[in-house]
């Protein structure tokens, strides 16, 4: 059958998706039947495809790979949005607590239960939010793992 084999592998995709009509199916089976190179991609073709195929995501539709590649999009400036908030947040607050702990600890005026108090309270402060950040961390690992087998 004359055929443009650069074109046919449009027909080829089409074909193994089972998105050609009746006519074109066929004409792609007659293709196949005398074209080497054409049944070499398609060969190929159904290769790759079934490698996709063993993922579930390929049995979606095309709509919700659309939905799930832009969750995933925005989900990942969500996690970048929070990194570039809590990291210098950590930062400031740890050079802050530090500073203060330091200038009271130094300070001759100030009380002895503050001396103690203080580091403490930050101490603790920053253990708790050290805690949640990893519980968050924990929680996204958890999430993204969720996410493949949806
Ligand atoms: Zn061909």
């Amino acid at each position: 059958m004359k055929h443009d084999c650069q074109e046919t592998e449009l027909l080829i995709s089409g074909y193994l998706d089972g998105e050609l009509t009746q006519s074109d199916r066929q004409r792609v089976d007659l293709i196949l039947e005398d074209c080497i190179q054409c049944t070499e991609t398609h060969q190929e073709m159904k290769k790759f495809r079934k490698g996709v195929g063993d993922i579930p995501f390929d049995i979606l539709t095309k709509k919700e790979k659309t939905a799930i590649n832009k969750y995933v999009t925005t989900n990942t400036w969500a996690n970048v949005g929070q990194l570039m908030f809590i990291v210098p947040l950590i930062l400031l607050y740890g050079t802050g607590a530090f500073l203060m702990v330091a200038s009271v600890i130094k300070d001759p005026e100030a009380p002895l239960w503050l001396k103690i108090g203080l580091p403490s309270i930050i101490g603790g402060l920053g253990l708790m939010v050290f805690t949640v950040v990893l519980q968050r961390i924990k929680a996204h690992k958890t999430d993204k793992y969720k996410d493949v087998h949806i």
